[in-house]
Formats: C-alpha cells, structure tokens, sequence
C-alpha cells in the first residue's frame, strides 16, 4: 500500500529526505522519555517550505496520515506513532535565517532548537526569552504548536506573546506566508493564532518570526523557604510591587518536591528541609540598575515583614544554575515516586492551597500508598502534579486521572495549562473547554483539513464521543 506514493516522494526528497525501512530509527516511533509507537512508513525529513508542501501534497492526495515531529519532548504522547502513519519531521529545518537588532527579531525554521537559538543571540546582547526545561531538545515549531510556557512567563508570557509572524502549510499543501515582522498588524482574522497552541492538527509551522529582548545584563536568583501557602501569596504580591517587571519567575515547591529533590544524587542542599514550601524567585534587568541591592532589599522586607522564613542568594552564576537545578529536575524528581501520573493543571491562585490539600486526601481515598507531588508556575496560576498509584492499586492509573481531572473542573480549572491535549488528556479536554467550543474546532479542522490526515487522534476527534451507535 502507498508503495507508488513513498516512491514519488522517495525520488522528490532523495534518500536522507525519506527514510524508509531498516533506516526508521527507535527515535522516529515516539518521544524523548521513551513512550514509542509502532513504526511509522516512512519519514520524511524536509529542508524547506516547499518540502514541507509538497509531502503535505503528496499525503494528503493519497490519504496518508501525516504526525509531525519537533524536538519529541512533548509530554503528552502526541510523537508516539499509530499505524499507518507517516512522520514528518522539521529536524532538517533547522536554519536562524536572520537576525534584526533593530527591530528585535528573528526569522528562523521550525526546526531550530531552543537553546541553539538562546546561544546564537548572545554575542548580538539579544535573548528570546522563552526557557524551559526541555530547552535543550525542545524546537520552535514544537515551542508554538503547543503554546509553550516555562519559567519567564510571569514577565513575558507564554509563546503565544513572542511570536510576531508564522508561515504554515496546510494540510493539502498550501503555504500561508504570514511571515511578517509586525507588532501592529490589523488586517482582518490574526491566522497565525491558529497555529499556536493547536498541537499541529491544522498545519504545519515552517518558519516564524519572534520577539526578541535586549539580553538582560544580570540576573539575581533566590531560595525562599515559608511556613504556608498564604505566605507564598504574599511573597509573589510582596515582590511584584517592589521588582514590578523585573520580576521574571516565582516557582513554588511544596515541601514534599524539596525532599524528594535531595534525595537525588545531583541534589545540593540550599536549605534545610525545614520549610512547608520553598520559592525560587529570578529577577533580570539591567546592570546599573541596582538590580541585586534592590532584590536583596526586597527580600529582607518580607523576611522582617514574617513573610519569608529563610532565603539563600545566589552569589554566581553558577550558584543560580544550581538553584534552578531542583525546578529543572522535575522529571528526576517525579521518577522517585515509581509508577504515578503526572498532570498541568491551572488554577486560581488563592485555591492552590485548598486543592493541593483536597489532592492529597483524594489520593489518600484511592489508596493510603497514593502519594501526591505539587510544584510549578505558581505565579502564572499554573501547577504541575504528581499523584503515585503502585502497582499494586487496582486500576491506579485511570482511577487517579479521572478522580484528579474531575478536581480540577470543580475548581474550574484548566486540564493543561501548557503542555497540551495530545493523546493522554484527550478524554478530558471536555472538563475545560465546552461542547460548542469543541465543535468549532471540529469545524476549524473540517475546512483547514478536510480529510483528517494532520495528527489525527491528538487533541480532539472527529466525531463527539458517544456518537456512535
Ligand atoms: C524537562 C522538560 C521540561 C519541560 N518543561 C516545560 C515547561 O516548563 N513548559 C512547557 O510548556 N513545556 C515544557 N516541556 C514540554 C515540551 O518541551 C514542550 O511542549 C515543547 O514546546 C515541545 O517542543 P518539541 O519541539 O519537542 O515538540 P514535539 O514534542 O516534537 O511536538 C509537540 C507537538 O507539537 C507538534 N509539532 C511539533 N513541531 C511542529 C511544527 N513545526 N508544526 C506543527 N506542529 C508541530 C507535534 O506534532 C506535537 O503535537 C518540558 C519538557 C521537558 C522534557
């Protein structure tokens, strides 16, 4: 089947642009963390817009399901391949085509890996202030497809705010060529917008446009430990007066995350574990500003204000990285908890602390060994979750998923707040967004896609659950 099809492409791309056979490596099954799928027929790997068109073309006339891979740290199993399906992979597009000081810009590929791009903008003093943990696999198609955030977003929001143009193919081949370099652009529907966020079930992202900043000439970065979640609250309003926008993280761990951190081999010990949540604060702007004095002074009010128990400031470079070393361990740290499940949810600040305590006692309720974690971008309303389920729990896992998303729609949160639907949370994407807002993106999908082929089975389904008879 499609033998014609692949040979067509085969011919088109040349024999590094189609993989096929023995020559589909593990890495072209699934993601990063190893959750693989079967192997797909083939994989193309283009190294431009028109590629990219052209094999869109090519499958979509012979009905060929098509995922697109970026960097394959999603961690929502939207890689892991199904059968039948071909990968269309942007690790080939990998060019940072210019670079406007000016106007402070970047034209680059999808392909581009995040940090490759942080490194090249350096020398020029200009950052792209998007960071994350998977920063060193991660790409910017992958970054705008799922509306990434990560630990700045506090100061500069999520990808959807650092994106001036995208060009994207459609399903049947067509380049839309939104690559402008505008902030102010008002010229009827703002397309690109369908593309952010929507997990490349319309189209896929070739090139985009981003905002850059000029590189932040230093940085302070600070451990606090505090003895409640009201504390936690008045620290981030505390430091939001008194840094305003140079306040660019505010990561909560609860104490559980803390201890479970130092019991990683890598673990340094910044404070004692005497604390019930710890916050790791950054603040960025320019040097002679007095940035560090006016951090330290900062948090010295709220130590003598009673909000802040302890706090260790880093001294280097070096000792910033370590501390933000426990907040980039989380997957290590969420490892110690042996089988468990893993949510990013959003939520109302002032409800974090009542339903991290309900969390824990539902956990409890399912099985006394169910063991919760709480941790995240408190400051942007955003918690990551763990919740442990041991083998030995009957049906441990759907049994925690179920019980924790219907948490989370009583508080009337959000089921992801940043890394997407995919596969995993498909079934819950109703919890959060309505019947008639998934129908028009039922409908979106219909015009844009009319056969299915881009990503089918992530996100949402063609038809509503329950539909058939
Ligand atoms: C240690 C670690 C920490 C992380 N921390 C965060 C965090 O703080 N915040 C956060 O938001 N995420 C986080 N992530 C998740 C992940 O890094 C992001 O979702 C990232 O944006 C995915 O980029 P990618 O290139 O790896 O995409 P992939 O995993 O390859 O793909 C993700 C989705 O985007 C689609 N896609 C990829 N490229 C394109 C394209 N060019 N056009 C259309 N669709 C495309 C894929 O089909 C898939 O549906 C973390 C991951 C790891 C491993």
């Amino acid at each position: 089947m499609h033998e014609r099809t692949l040979s067509d492409l085969h011919t088109f791309l040349g024999p590094d642009g189609l993989l096929l056979g023995d020559r589909i490596g593990e890495r072209h099954r699934g993601d990063i963390h190893g959750n693989l799928g079967v192997p797909p027929i083939a994989v193309a790997r283009p190294r431009d817009t028109a590629e990219v068109s052209r094999v869109l073309a090519t499958c979509s006339a012979a009905g060929i399901p098509v995922v697109t891979h970026g960097g394959r740290s999603g961690l929502v199993l939207s890689c892991s391949t199904r059968e039948g399906e071909l990968v269309l992979s942007t690790e080939r597009m990998t060019a940072i085509e210019s670079i406007d000081p000016d106007a402070c810009t970047a034209v680059v590929q999808a392909g581009v890996v995040l940090q490759t791009l942080q490194e090249r903008l350096e020398p020029d003093g200009l950052s792209f202030p998007l960071d994350l943990g998977g920063r060193g696999s991660c790409t910017i198609g992958g970054n705008i497809a799922t509306n990434a955030g990560g630990n700045r977003v506090i100061r500069y929001g999520m990808t959807r705010e650092l994106v001036l143009g995208i060009e994207a193919v459609l399903a049947d081949g067509t380049v839309l060529d939104g690559l402008k370099p505008f902030i102010k652009n008002n010229t009827g529907v703002d397309l690109k917008q369908l593309f952010i966020g929507s997990e490349g079930v319309l189209g896929v992202v070739t090139r985009a446009v981003l905002r850059l900043i000029p590189k932040p000439q230093d940085t302070a970065v600070a451990l606090c430990g505090l003895a409640d979640f009201a504390q936690v609250r008045a620290l981030l309003r505390h430091l939001r007066q008194r840094l305003g926008g140079d306040l660019t993280a505010f990561e909560v761990l609860w104490k559980d995350y803390y201890t479970r951190y130092l019991t990683l081999p890598k673990a340094r010990l910044a404070m004692p574990d005497a604390h019930d949540f710890y916050v790791l604060v950054e603040t960025s702007g320019s040097r002679d500003d007095g940035l560090q004095e006016r951090f330290e002074r900062a948090l010295g009010e709220a130590i003598e204000q009673e909000i802040v128990e302890n706090a260790v400031v880093a001294k280097s470079g070096a000792e910033s990285l370590q501390l933000w070393e426990m907040r980039d361990l989380a997957l290590e740290v969420s490892r110690t908890m042996g089988p468990s499940s893993g949510f990013d949810v959003s939520l109302r600040i002032a409800d974090m602390a009542a339903f991290a305590g309900d969390l824990a006692a539902l956990a409890r309720g399912i099985d006394a060994r169910c063991e919760t974690l709480v941790f995240g971008h408190a400051g942007d309303g955003n918690l990551h979750l763990g919740v442990s389920h041991p083998l030995e729990v009957a049906d441990g896992k759907s049994r925690v998923e179920s019980a924790v998303y219907d948490l989370v729609r009583r508080y009337g949160g959000s089921v992801s707040a940043e890394h997407g639907i995919g596969v995993t949370r498909l079934a819950y994407l109703g919890h959060t967004r309505t019947e008639a807002e998934i129908a028009t993106m039922r409908a979106l999908k219909n015009t844009l896609d009319p056969d299915w082929i881009l990503n089918p089975g992530r996100v949402f389904l063609r038809e509503p659950a329950g539909s058939r008879s």
